[in-house]
């Protein structure tokens, strides 16, 4: 820390985020499970897309996103005037904690939440509030009860990362109409479309002036390294999150490769179908090798071992073998490791290499 030139308040208490790995020293093969990507990567739409792109890099990009916002709200049924695109959705919920949270604010959140909720609610000067979860799977009563004549914002991810669980639209309801006038809740629906016959909550934004939903094109559309999010929400929380937003925050190589993404049905329903099966098929296997999970309804399950030193000597084998997935203290759980359901083979060589080490713990066990 310099001795004069000081930060704001909070900033400094913000501990860097730090991404799911992507090497092992010494390998050059790896399957990379731990940042919940689309396994089958952008589909061909988008790679086209960007591949033409490439004529108009000397234009600068639109600054209302009209096309995108407009493919989005064909998409998924919505008001085209109440959507804000950003880098990522990452962008989104900083745009919410700028706008509506400062010093002396709190920004509240369930216990194992997004790390960025924190990050950005510091980053806002604003103080963060975890509320405590039950089973892993957010607590509306919990929440309610964290809630003082501070807090501003309340934010949940349904489904939650990195639990994968997920609450009922009646109790995310709940909670909406429970707040206080003064505080807007959150619903980050960064894993939504992987949840059959769930719109994220777009029906309840519709229905209400306190609720905002982002969205990313980061994970179901396979577009991690793009840095396309958006947001969906009441007319007057759009419009001062647009006051907050750099004019050209998107370039128009983001835009464009975005919206062809959404128009890739192909793609979307084979992502979708495969990561119902292969999800189905670990959670069952693990379950089966004494290692318990929660019914994840997003792209990767929670993998819980009997204590932290268990699930850290998984990691290691998981590594030898050279599968990366997320280990997961820095979300309060130590004793498990969250791993994103990839495509056939790397689902069965995770099964295989967690079924190798199960074995050699039981044989440790017994011989005592
Ligand atoms: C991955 C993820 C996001 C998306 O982040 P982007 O900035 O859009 O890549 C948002 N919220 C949660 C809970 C996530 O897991």
């Amino acid at each position: 820390m310099h001795a004069t030139i000081r930060p704001q308040p909070g900033i400094l208490d913000i501990a860097l985020y730090q991404g799911g790995t992507s090497k092992i020293a010494g390998r050059d093969e790896v399957v990379k499970l731990s940042s919940n990507e689309n396994p089958f990567g952008a589909g061909d739409m988008a790679r086209l897309a960007y591949a033409r792109a490439g004529h108009d890099l000397h234009r600068y990009p639109s600054t209302d996103h009209a096309s995108l916002r407009a493919a989005l709200a064909a998409h998924f049924g919505l008001d085209g005037a109440r959507i804000i695109c950003g880098a990522g959705s990452d962008e989104i919920i900083t745009f919410l904690c700028q706008a509506y949270a400062g010093p002396g604010d709190e920004v509240l959140y369930s216990q194992h939440g997004f790390l960025m909720y924190r990050i950005s609610a510091l980053a806002a000067g604003a103080t963060p509030v975890a509320a405590p979860e039950r089973d892993r799977t957010t607590d509306v009563d919990a929440l309610l009860a964290a809630v003082t004549e501070r807090t501003k914002l309340v934010f949940i991810a349904n489904p939650n990362n990195p639990t994968g669980t997920m609450i009922p639209l009646s109790e995310v309801t709940r909670l909406a109409e429970a707040l206080p006038a003064r505080a807007l809740l959150v619903l980050d629906g960064a894993y939504a479309e992987y949840a059959a016959e769930y719109d994220g909550g777009a029906a309840l934004v519709d229905a209400r002036d306190n609720v905002g939903m982002p969205r990313t094109f980061s994970k179901l559309f396979g577009l991690g390294g793009l840095r396309v999010g958006w947001g969906y929400g009441p007319q007057h929380v759009i419009d001062v999150l647009n006051r907050v937003r750099g004019p050209f925050n998107l370039s128009s190589i983001q835009l464009d490769v975005a919206e062809a993404a959404l128009g890739d049905s192909a793609h979307i329903m084979r992502s979708l179908s495969e990561n119902a099966r292969l999800r189905d098929w670990l959670a069952d296997r693990l379950n089966e090798l004494g290692v318990p999970t929660d019914r994840s309804f997003a792209n990767f399950v929670l993998a819980r071992f009997a204590s932290a030193a268990q699930a850290e000597a998984c990691n290691a084998a998981l590594l030898a073998d050279g599968l990366i997935v997320r280990q997961v203290a820095s979300y309060g759980l130590p004793e498990a490791l969250r791993i994103t359901v990839g495509d056939e083979s790397a689902c069965r060589r995770v099964a295989h290499v967690i079924a190798a080490f199960m074995e050699r713990q039981t044989l440790a066990e017994q011989q005592g």
